[in-house]
């Protein structure tokens, strides 16, 4: 539905030019909650820009729909923007405009005739949970509220696309969760296929599907989200995995590991149903090693459990060696974590 090959970016400044993008390739398929993550700079606006058309690219191509945005001009062009709507940070809504006037804006650019527009607006309003708010000023209004009001006008030409610039990064964490989950609810009632971009892994691990992680106007990593945070590859994603999942050995922990110092230090990795199965009690029952659980955490990633463990193991060399096997067996990831 939304393709990027080989996208470049170049911006011209007095003092040099900056590669904002630098060969970004990705796809994003319909029906996708599509997340883009990386730290301030990385490309990311200028890349979500790229999908409406509001940046070109320096060199590669952008295709919606199978049609590259580079032939389409015009009315065309105008026509395939009205296919996508945009939220951003800081709503970019008129002040001087009601709810009402702020949401039935397109419909009235679009040359929508009155009772469709008020229809419309109406329908919208409700969906968002703001009618009551129709005749306030976004003055008048929350965070929360503001971008409800952004999320219904960009939904007032029913776009197939919708685009989220950083949409939750001004709001309070539970505002931002009851915003996920409006979006997460037009993802699925309206099909809406949705790109958005985020510095906060919490954001991608909510509600996203697919996620790309950007480093310096580059893709180092992307895919599915479960495999993403099950397995993050390069350091900067296993950085924004750790900012919501704890999967590296507490220092609390390894200083009274080094206090006490018995055994060998494990950790495991359970993904999916293993994370409910008794892999541990059935090693405990058939090798006589003793097992003390120093660390232990679960997370639901798009309905699927992400466990990581971390054990110390005493007991005859060949009985740990067992044990771990027989864990491993079980389709566990199990690795020895030293202790410097
Ligand atoms: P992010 O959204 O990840 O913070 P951006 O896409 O905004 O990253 O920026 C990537 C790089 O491109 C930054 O170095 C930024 O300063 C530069 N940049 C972005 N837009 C422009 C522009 N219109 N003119 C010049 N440089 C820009």
């Amino acid at each position: 539905m939304i393709e990027l090959l080989d996208v470049y970016k170049t911006y011209e400044r007095n003092n040099g030019n900056i590669e904002a993008l630098r060969g970004v390739s990705l796809k994003v398929e319909e029906g996708d909650i599509f997340g883009v993550i990386g730290y301030s700079g990385a490309g990311k606006s200028t890349l979500i820009r790229m999908v409406n058309g509001l940046e070109r690219p320096t060199r590669g191509e952008v295709l919606v729909d199978g049609r590259a945005l580079s032939g389409i001009t015009g009315k065309e062009l105008r026509k395939l923007r009205q296919s996508i709507g945009m939220i951003f940070q800081h709503f970019n809504l008129l002040e001087t405009k009601t709810v009402f006037e702020n949401v039935a804006m397109p419909l009235v650019l679009t040359g929508k005739k009155r009772h469709e527009i008020r229809e419309r607006t109406e329908e919208l309003l409700e969906y968002v949970g703001l009618s009551s708010k129709a005749r306030s000023y976004p003055k008048e209004l929350s965070g929360g509220q503001k971008q409800r009001v952004g999320i219904a006008r960009a939904l007032a030409n029913n776009p197939r696309i919708l685009l989220c610039d950083e949409a939750t990064s001004a709001l309070d964490p539970q505002t931002t969760l009851s915003i996920l989950e409006l979006l997460r609810r037009i993802n699925c009632e309206y099909n809406i296929t949705i790109m958005l971009i985020t510095h906060e892994m919490g954001v991608i691990q909510k509600i996203c599907n697919k996620v790309a992680v950007m480093e310096k106007g580059q893709i180092i990593e992307q895919g599915d989200v479960i495999d993403v945070f099950g397995n993050p590859e390069h350091p900067t994603t296993r950085s924004f995995v750790e900012s919501v999942i704890q999967t590296t050995v507490p220092p609390s922990i390894l200083q009274s590991v080094e206090d006490v110092h018995r055994g060998r230090m494990f950790k495991l990795k359970f993904v999916g149903k293993l994370a409910s199965e008794p892999v541990i009690h059935d090693m405990i029952r058939r090798f006589p090693v003793e097992v003390n659980t120093l660390f232990a955490t679960m997370t639901e990633i798009q309905q699927t459990m992400l466990g990581y463990m971390i054990i110390q193991m005493d007991g005859r060399p060949e009985d740990i060696e067992q044990a771990a096997r027989l864990v491993a067996e079980r389709g566990v990831l199990i690795e020895e974590v030293r202790v410097p």
